[in-house]
């Protein structure tokens, strides 16, 4: 049985160009309730722990450092099937391939800078909300 939660984050380019309200605005309509958010900036080594499983990739220390370069917003959504409505709905890794009307495709700079994060499996949904936010942050 697919999970109800998944683990999002507006990356820094989003939040600088000043997308944070537009894609609040697309979570709201596609479905996804808010169960916890934060508006934080991630230190190099909290960047470094929440993207360990890409450890072993030649875009690591690129992405850590773009992910700790400025604020970025972190949120769990709950839907039906979350982990996956939220990747189709965001569409894409690389925005230049993501279909017409995702929040990537709208909001997306670049591979690296693409708007925005989701979890890709109902198990990394639970570790990354862990990694942000305790129980009393989730309502
Ligand atoms: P996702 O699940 O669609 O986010 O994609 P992946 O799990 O493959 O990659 C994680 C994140 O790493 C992506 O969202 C991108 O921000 C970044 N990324 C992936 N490939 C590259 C790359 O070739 N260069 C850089 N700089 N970043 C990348």
């Amino acid at each position: 049985m697919s999970g109800n939660k998944t683990l999002i984050m507006i990356k820094p380019t989003a939040v600088r160009k000043g997308f944070i309200g537009p894609i609040m605005a697309k979570i709201s309509e596609g479905g996804f309730k808010i169960q916890a958010m934060k508006y934080m900036q991630l230190t190099l080594e909290q960047a470094q722990a929440f993207y360990a499983i890409h450890k072993d990739r030649p875009f690591y220390g690129e992405l850590t450092e773009f992910m700790s370069s400025g604020p970025i917003v972190a949120a769990i959504l709950v839907n039906d099937n979350a982990v996956e409505a939220w990747r189709n709905y965001i569409g894409a890794t690389n925005p230049a391939e993501a279909d017409e009307g995702t929040i990537r495709k709208l909001y997306g700079t670049s591979l690296g800078e693409n708007a925005v994060h989701g979890s890709d499996s109902d198990e990394n949904a639970e570790i990354e909300s862990n990694f942000f936010f305790s129980a009393t942050e989730r309502f």
